[in-house]
């Protein structure tokens, strides 16, 4: 029953996949209402978790899923924010590699 070492663990909204908090994107609703990604993870507002695939992004951003997991509307806006963001540092090559699933996990080191 020990634990060796606790690793603190996400759910990615979109897959439901527990996984490495540092391995996850957080995304936050801020108190302002605006939805945006939380580069820092320490942003104030509800946060909620997105791992670096590009399907769940897709899920997420255009399927509803973050505005389920955050209880919130997505402006159009935000939404464009949040895929920018995805294409310049989640999965830059995805409009190359349209067809490619390999793994491509965020930048963590
Ligand atoms: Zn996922």
């Amino acid at each position: 029953m020990a634990k060796p070492r606790h690793v603190p663990e996400r759910t990615c909204v979109a897959c439901g996949q527990k996984q490495p908090k540092r391995g996850l994107i957080r995304i936050v609703r801020t108190p302002q209402g605006s939805v945006l990604v939380d580069a820092s993870g320490k942003s104030p507002g509800r946060g909620t978790y997105l791992c670096g695939l590009p399907p769940c992004w897709e899920r997420a951003v255009h399927k509803g899923s973050l505005e389920r997991g955050l209880h919130t509307q997505i402006s159009a806006a935000d939404r464009e924010q949040l895929m920018a963001f995805y294409h310049q540092n989640v999965h830059p090559n995805v409009e190359h590699a349209a067809g490619s699933t390999q793994p491509d996990p965020a930048p963590g080191r």
